[in-house]
């Protein structure tokens, strides 16, 4: 046994010896730095390449065998701002910044598109049905009011908190007439307490189901730029909101690759 391991090791030794030299003898008799075109090897040892892998045999990790940084099912955000799918944020101002929608209806005396509108009007009948009274607090907001709330924010708070609560001009969902910022009776008011009642937490867990989501969800500030809002709900249709809710994104952002 013992032998057997000397002879194979002698062996290895030696190919590895005559290896070496070979490889020494190929840079050797190679003319320069020009290596594309290798002169013939004396005792006729193979160039150094002919013993290495080829790139058809063993594919190299090149680009296009990379895995993509985003599934190949994960759609474009649409930048129509009149699009139900359009992705407005503080990284991506609407397009104009001055845009104005052409379908405002009115529900709760608040505008919001139309079709929006009318999932709203489904939404709230619904809960209604299951005890709780929601109302649209705040729909469609223009680019010059949205200026004056962040306006108002900042003096109160400063620019920061301004901005982890109010978006700027041309930034803002309600100004896309698809956001709704919506509370119940008991709790009118539009804070984080709101997630915790009876009808913030149905309206959380039926909202796609009339093509709506949490726009800006618990735990997720760190994508959205926003705090938790649980009043705010975002309109991308039935469609789109069940493709949402199928992909397991959170965020719109997460939904469309580009957090
Ligand atoms: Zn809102």
């Amino acid at each position: 046994m013992v032998c057997i391991v000397a002879t194979m090791l002698s062996v290895a030794l030696v190919a590895l010896k005559f290896g070496m030299r070979d490889r020494a003898e190929a840079r050797a008799s190679l003319p320069g730095p020009v290596v594309s075109t290798p002169a013939p090897l004396p005792n006729g040892a193979k160039p150094e390449v002919s013993t290495t892998p080829t790139a058809s045999s063993t594919p190299l990790p090149g680009p296009a065998q990379r895995p993509a940084q985003r599934p190949a099912k994960a759609p474009t955000a649409p930048t129509d701002p009149a699009s139900f799918g359009v992705l407005v944020n503080k990284d991506r101002a609407l397009n104009p910044t001055s845009y104005v929608p052409k379908d405002l209806t009115k529900v709760n005396g608040e505008e919001i598109r139309s079709d929006a509108g009318a999932a709203l009007r489904q939404l709230i009948k619904a809960a209604d049905k299951a005890g709780h009274q929601l109302t649209l607090r705040s729909g469609y907001r223009s680019a010059a009011y949205q200026q004056q709330l962040h306006e108002r924010y900042a003096a109160e708070d400063g620019e920061a908190e301004a901005d982890r609560k109010s978006a700027r001009p041309g930034h803002s969902e309600h100004q896309t007439g698809l956001g709704a910022d919506v509370t119940s009776s008991d709790h009118p008011e539009l804070d984080q307490d709101f997630g915790s009642t009876a009808a913030g937490k149905w309206m959380a867990q039926h909202a796609t189901e009339y093509g709506f989501i949490v726009r800006f969800p618990q735990g997720k500030e760190s994508v959205t730029g926003y705090m938790w809002e649980p009043w705010h709900l975002r309109y991308l249709g039935k469609d789109l909101a069940a493709d949402f809710v199928a992909s397991g994104a959170a965020t719109l952002e997460e939904y469309y690759g580009v957090d």
